[in-house]
């Protein structure tokens, strides 16, 4: 049976072993799979959060100075996550009323200038779908 990829899109043929498959065998398809299963995970078993957030503890305490290195030597990503970072605070704070009304209305740049286009999702996933617009100033 020929079923449609949930992360690309593609009509492959169903594994019948595989129950409720949503995702075919590509490999950016597969990583994708994981991501969101660990996504669910993150957000729904409490002690998988807490063995991960150890486990990353654990991993920086070996590392010390591993990111201010990295930073230093990508100063390319560091700026972008910079941005990225800009625009997770503005999602922290409490919405304003009307906010949700036109959160699925198209982006609109009303003042013409340079800006940033952010893809949303990092480099694990190749197709990018949405982009964030931050003006250069
Ligand atoms: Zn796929």
């Amino acid at each position: 049976m020929k079923i449609r990829c949930f992360h690309c899109r593609s009509l492959f043929d169903s594994n019948p072993r595989i129950k409720n498959q949503k995702y075919c065998s590509k490999k950016e398809c597969q990583r994708a799979r994981k991501r969101e299963w660990q996504r669910q995970k993150l957000a729904t078993d409490p002690d998988y959060t807490a063995n991960q957030r150890h486990c990353q503890k654990e991993w920086h305490k070996q590392r010390p100075g591993y990111y201010r290195d990295y930073r230093r030597n990508h100063p390319e990503s560091a700026r972008r996550n910079r941005l990225l970072q800009k625009y997770r605070d503005t999602r922290r704070r409490p919405p304003r009323p009307l906010a949700k009304m036109d959160a699925l209305k198209p982006a609109s740049i009303k003042v013409p200038g340079a800006y940033y286009l952010i893809p949303m999702l990092a480099k694990m996933d190749a197709s990018v779908q949405k982009v964030v617009l931050i003006p250069r100033c």
